[in-house]
């Protein structure tokens, strides 16, 4: 089960707690947004999070940016 293709997510970005520029584990997540209620409709949104592997930090950021 050793492989070394691309199991870890790894990319270097900008980490605003670090202020450093960090190793991040990059997933996508789909978040159900339902905030409206008059909006009977959920919409389904893809986020791309992030977490900063020195300190932990998270940011996500919303994939669809209309
Ligand atoms: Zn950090």
């Amino acid at each position: 089960m050793a492989t070394t293709d691309n199991s870890f997510n790894g990319m270097t970005e900008h980490c605003e707690e670090c202020d450093l520029e960090t190793l991040h584990e990059v997933s996508v997540q789909i978040r159900t947004e339902s905030l409206k209620k008059e909006n009977a409709q959920f919409s389904r949104e893809p986020y791309r999070v992030s977490e900063c592997q020195r300190c932990g930090n998270r940011s996500s950021q919303r994939m669809n940016n209309a």
